[in-house]
């Protein structure tokens, strides 16, 4: 068995949860070959090689620096043949799922995205899907020979199987009718660490009180290199930039430990969080529903606590 993986990458990284593709297609037995699009240095590219993959491919062209759903459809397609490739793994993104259901349908593959957890193969191969915005989970049978998997954060444990690996050119055909949108300019949100890739984030609800607050979470989200979150009021008030609004309607996040600091853990809030790893609820109400969705819980005043909490990090660092 052969699954080709596609990375995708940012500030000449490759993401992390693109790693975690890796790790999954690894996972699943049989070769892994990686695959990735536009400029990319080729030793930060080489480093999936840690992560179970065998062989990179590199399509290096800068026309493809930009993506653009319907090109990188084809260049993905392309990779599989060359490569006789039966799976496509990738991450559950906005680049990857619309990529990977158009794969799914121009080679006849099973398609499953937002799949949690390595496949069940004890009878078919069922994987299991979260549904209704993480409220609810299905179990899928996949029953095509080819199959295209869209993983979540967190689908597939990170750990090194490998070494590096020098990456291949890969030259694929570049149909100029494909490129039917451009891109016109890029603006980062904010130079600090990306919510929806962060390992760790420190959120803050209306409990803060006020913009001029925030010190305390923004003092424990660096002490701890994690990104700030808040809860969609915060960021309705202006408290908050927009784009650090978690939950439903806002950023979903799936970090290794999320701190919810004076947030209520109301069910359009949970709908971002609930595939954090470990969540820390710090709240004075011990009747706030977040606590039911916590890992641990601090019933305590965020004023006495958060600080309490960044001297004790600060001494154990
Ligand atoms: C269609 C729809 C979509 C929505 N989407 C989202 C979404 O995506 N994300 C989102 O967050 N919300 C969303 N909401 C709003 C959601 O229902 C809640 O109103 C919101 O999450 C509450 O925000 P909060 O917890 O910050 O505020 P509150 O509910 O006011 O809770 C504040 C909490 O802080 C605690 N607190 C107060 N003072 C302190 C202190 N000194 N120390 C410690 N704790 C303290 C209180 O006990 C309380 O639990 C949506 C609502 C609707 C209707």
């Amino acid at each position: 068995m052969k699954t080709l993986v596609f990375i995708e990458h940012a500030d000449g990284k490759v993401k992390k949860t693109s790693l975690e593709a890796v790790a999954y297609a690894k996972a699943l037995g049989g070769d892994v070959v990686a695959l990735a699009l536009g400029s990319i240095d080729g030793g930060a590219l080489g480093e999936t090689g840690k992560y179970g993959a065998t062989r990179i491919l590199h399509a290096a062209d800068k026309k493809l620096d930009h993506p653009v759903i319907q090109v990188y459809t084809s260049v993905i397609q392309q990779a599989m043949q060359q490569e006789g490739a039966d799976n496509l793994v990738l991450a559950n993104t906005s680049l990857g799922t619309p990529v990977a259901s158009k794969v799914a349908i121009r080679t006849g593959a099973s398609f499953a995205s937002n799949v949690m957890e390595l496949p069940n193969t004890s009878s078919g191969f069922l994987v299991k899907r979260s549904i209704y915005t993480g409220k609810a989970f299905a179990w899928v049978e996949m029953k095509s020979a080819k199959k295209v998997i869209a993983i979540k954060k967190n689908a597939a444990e990170l750990k090194e199987a490998g070494a590096a690996v020098s990456p291949t050119p890969f030259s694929p055909a570049l149909d100029d009718k494909d490129f039917n949108t451009k891109v016109l300019s890029e603006e980062k949100a904010s130079t600090a660490i990306s919510l929806p890739e962060a390992n760790i984030v420190v959120s803050g609800g209306r409990g803060l009180k006020g913009p001029e607050h925030w010190g305390i979470l923004e003092e424990l989200a660096t002490t701890l290199g994690a990104a700030t979150g808040c809860s969609k009021p915060v960021s309705d008030m202006g408290w908050r930039p927009h784009h650090e609004h978690v939950g439903q309607t806002g950023v979903k996040v799936a970090p290794q430990l999320y701190i919810a600091i004076g947030i209520s853990g109301a069910i359009q809030h949970l709908a971002g969080v609930n595939s954090s790893k470990c969540i820390v609820v710090i709240n004075k109400d011990a009747d706030a529903p977040f606590f039911k969705a916590a890992d641990y819980g601090i019933v305590g005043d965020a004023f006495d606590v958060v600080p309490k909490l960044t001297s004790a990090l600060k001494a154990a660092k």
